[in-house]
């Protein structure tokens, strides 16, 4: 009997493909240890760049925010910025996807010396991958508007976790969502102790009422998206604005509409809860300032503002 030469399978990266301990992999098979803090504390950070149309959205300044995160948390990857960018390249490149989703991550790792809680004696790691594209909120209910249920627990103070360094810190996010969910809403915004906006969970909020287009000046991440539709309404002749936003500014809104990498500008149809009554905006569907702004964004992104084009020449192997 002769034995019949094996070679192994070539790995399948078509759902995704992930960096992580130095090296590629299908994404089905990326892992962390379930003693890496990332996980038993959440002590992480991380960004999330998009890709649509073969070309990152803005990866420079996603690739600051990371930065930026990552000092606010004291972690240091093994791994500088030239590298970072060419292992985001090399994820898009090997899952070989024009529209994609695209993180960065940081954890803090295992200690080095056993049982020690030194946060200096874990081995930071640094993971990526890239997953076909994400919507946080489904276009069908992009389409229809979104309905944002403001949640009953306040967001976590800013005092007690800065909302501009980008987190796994979700107890209050999770809550609001199942909070949302139970009153049939699709998703949920939350205010702060003392009654102002924030954020939701995996985007930024903004209200329009008349010209001005207002994004809450506290409690929330300094979205990418945001600054972008910030940016796209001095085009459209808005008056965009970071400001303070009580519970009232959005019950009066003419709009509402949310941010976020994972979507763009996604609008709403209604906002509220059981016990404030809820906002039913006009027709109950997405209003023309959400959907004007919409569609100047995506169509910028086909004329290839801010975007970089992926390097799917160079596959790593
Ligand atoms: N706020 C939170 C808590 C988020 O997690 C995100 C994105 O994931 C955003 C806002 C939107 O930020 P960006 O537009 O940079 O994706």
């Amino acid at each position: 009997m002769t034995d019949c030469p094996t070679t192994a399978p070539e790995p399948d990266f078509s759902k995704g493909a992930a960096w992580i301990e130095g090296r590629y992999v299908p994404i089905a098979e990326a892992r962390i240890p379930v003693t890496d803090w990332g996980f038993t504390r959440a002590d992480a950070t991380y960004d999330v760049v998009h890709v649509t149309d073969g070309r990152f959205f803005r990866l420079e300044d996603h690739l600051d925010r990371f930065e930026r995160s990552l000092q606010g948390f004291r972690l240091s990857p093994p791994v500088d910025r030239t590298e970072i960018r060419a292992i985001l390249h090399g994820c898009v490149a090997l899952s070989n996807l024009r529209d994609s989703y695209v993180a960065m991550v940081c954890t803090r790792g295992r200690p080095q010396v056993a049982g020690s809680r030194r946060p200096a004696d874990c081995l930071n790691t640094f993971i990526a991958y890239a997953l076909p594209w994400i919507d946080v909120i489904t276009p069908e209910v992009q389409a229809r508007g979104a309905h944002l249920w403001l949640a009953s627990m306040p967001r976590i103070s800013p005092a007690s976790l800065d909302p501009t360094f980008k987190n796994y810190l979700w107890r209050d996010f999770m809550s609001a969502l199942h909070e949302a969910h139970d009153h049939g809403y699709d998703t949920a915004i939350l205010l702060d102790q003392e009654g102002y906006a924030t954020e939701g969970a995996g985007f930024n909020v903004f209200i329009v009422k008349g010209r001005e287009v207002i994004t809450p000046d506290r409690g929330a991440l300094e979205g990418i998206t945001r600054r972008s539709a910030l940016e796209l309404c001095a085009e459209l002749g808005l008056e965009g604005r970071v400001a303070a936003m009580r519970l009232e500014d959005l019950m009066a809104a003419d709009e509402v509409f949310t941010t976020t990498t994972a979507g763009g500008i996604m609008p709403c149809a209604r906002v509220g809860n059981a016990t404030i009554g809820t906002n039913i905006m006009a027709n109950d569907r997405p209003g023309p300032v959400s959907l004007a702004l919409k569609a100047l964004y995506w169509q910028k992104h086909r004329e290839g503002w801010h975007g970089s084009t992926v390097d799917y020449t160079a596959r790593p192997q």
